[in-house]
């Protein structure tokens, strides 16, 4: 691998790069808005931090470790990234042994005497309470299943936590605030963003952390990967983050989590987690993709023989697009639950005030057919032995900024806008070049396989390691989304 100093390295990714504002660190300077650098950037720790490398659970981490471990080296060594495909390998599917959830889902389908949703398939395979692939396990890294992008560079979760920091000054720099994270993983962009923002105690001291998260074995996670400690008053137990002192509070869904205080939500690869309704058109119109049981008692893709009661939210997501759009597609893919959650958020916000940061890999327009599965970064079957791989289909952001703005005339919707212009704009040239400033060989290219990885596009040009963990670019396939409350004005950096 070429090995190079700090500004070389950027000048020769820099030319390759697509989307706009990354073009080059000077151009990423000319695009910062005025009030994030440098005040925000320079105050940030120039040494690069461990985060949890990707095959050891967060909760074995050593504190000591911190200031002098790798920022990430461990986390870069995965490349397959779940948003390349679309069309999943066809092959035999028939599970070897039924394990619980395989028996559970087969007894909904025998006890309906029909078919289910491909959406009731996906919330049961994902989110099942007893065996569900969330539920209990830690699914990411390089021996779980996938790498999401505060896994794989610091500077994710830091430059998310700048945002942050923003909008909470437009807000007017309130004394409390809600930071809501939806679906927070193992916690690391949380805690990239505490550590990150720790020198502005303004702010950390305004914190009440609200983690929405479904696995309690994820939560268990999150709570080592923030530090976390239970204080006693009495019979009064809080849990506090030790990276910044907030205090930090789980929920199984959003609408369980206190309202009246100013809001800052984010929600990183969790829409495309939520339960697709998958439509094909057919002779008699459209028609709802269904999971059935055949004869061998493998499960397999029916289309149902009768209108379902989902085609309510095909029609309401054909109301938000073109005729011309609509005649070319085969396919639709509809998610009611991101609908639903959009709707709370953008009412949340209209009566609290504050904003929302939405970041997943999708289109800014309707999805055809994107459902995939990931196991140990390989694709697999939909219906390959159901609970033990990742399912997640495009995020349709047209149909988020619709169910935002129906809920209130209070809010505005901002973007989508790539990954690459997002971080751009925020400063990653800046980030890199100060982190580049203070590290060794090892870690400044680990520090450039993440840059490439986070707004890069396509294969990372100058990978000499082994060829099936080149680093994919996201910069591109990702997009972020804003829902503001006007109040504010125009989010940083969607003006
Ligand atoms: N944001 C993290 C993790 C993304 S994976 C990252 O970028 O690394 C999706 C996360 O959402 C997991 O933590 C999963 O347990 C959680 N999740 C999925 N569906 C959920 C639901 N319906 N309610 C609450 N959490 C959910």
């Amino acid at each position: 691998m070429f090995r190079s100093p700090a500004a070389a390295l950027l000048r020769r990714l820099a030319p390759r790069l697509s989307g706009g504002t990354v073009g080059s660190a000077s151009s990423a300077r000319r695009t910062l808005p005025p009030h994030i650098a440098p005040s925000v950037l320079a105050r940030f720790s120039s040494t690069p931090t461990s985060s949890p490398p990707p095959s050891s659970s967060a909760g074995e981490r050593d504190d000591e470790a911190e200031d002098h471990e790798l920022p990430g080296a461990a986390r870069l060594s995965i490349s397959v990234d779940r948003s390349g495909l679309c069309t999943p390998p066809e092959h035999s599917h028939e599970p070897s042994s039924d394990s619980e959830l395989i028996k559970h889902l087969k007894s909904i389908i025998k006890f309906r005497s029909g078919p289910i949703s491909v959406a009731e398939y996906m919330e049961e395979v994902l989110t099942n309470p007893q065996s569900g692939y969330y539920m209990n396990r830690d699914v990411f890294g390089e021996s779980g299943d996938f790498i999401t992008s505060p896994e794989v560079s610091q500077m994710f979760g830091e430059l998310i936590g700048v945002w942050a920091m923003c909008l909470w000054e437009q807000m007017g720099q309130p004394e409390k605030v809600n930071l809501i994270e939806l679906g927070p993983g193992r916690g690391t962009l949380l805690a990239d963003l505490l550590r990150g923002s720790a020198k502005f105690v303004n702010f950390t001291k305004a914190l009440n952390i609200n983690l929405v998260e479904c696995s309690p074995t994820l939560q268990k996670v999150q709570y080592n990967t923030l530090r976390c400690e239970d204080e006693h008053d009495g019979d009064e137990k809080r849990t506090v983050s030790k990276l910044c002192g907030a205090p930090v509070y789980w929920h199984a869904s959003l609408e369980q989590v206190p309202s009246g205080l100013p809001t800052i939500i984010v929600a990183h690869e969790f829409f495309d987690a939520l339960p697709i309704h998958q439509f094909q058109k057919g002779s008699r119109g459209w028609c709802e993709k269904m999971v059935d049981l055949a004869e061998d008692s493998s499960f397999r893709f029916v289309l149902s023989p009768q209108p379902t009661a989902s085609l309510i939210f095909l029609s309401k997501r054909c109301q938000w697009a073109s005729s011309e759009e609509l005649e070319k597609l085969e396919q639709i893919e509809v998610c009611p639950k991101a609908m639903e959650i959009t709707e709370q958020i953008a009412d949340r916000i209209s009566s609290d005030g504050g904003g929302a940061l939405i970041i997943d890999y999708g289109k800014n327009g309707i999805v055809s057919d994107s459902l995939q599965a990931i196991r140990k970064h390989k694709f697999v079957h939909i219906l390959d032995e159901p609970g033990s791989a990742d399912l997640s289909a495009y995020v349709d952001f047209t149909a988020i900024k619709h169910s935002a703005e129906e809920v209130s005339d209070d809010i505005s919707v901002h973007g989508p806008m790539t990954q690459s212009q997002l971080l751009g704009s925020l400063g990653i040239n800046f980030r890199v070049e100060a982190l580049m400033q203070n590290c060794d060989e090892k870690q400044a290219e680990s520090l450039r396989t993440g840059y490439w990885r986070l707004v890069g596009d396509g294969e990372a040009p100058f990978w000499e390691g082994p060829d099936d963990q080149t680093p994919i670019g996201m910069g591109t396939r990702y997009l972020a989304m804003a829902i503001v409350n006007k109040k504010q004005g125009s989010p940083v950096p969607f003006e």
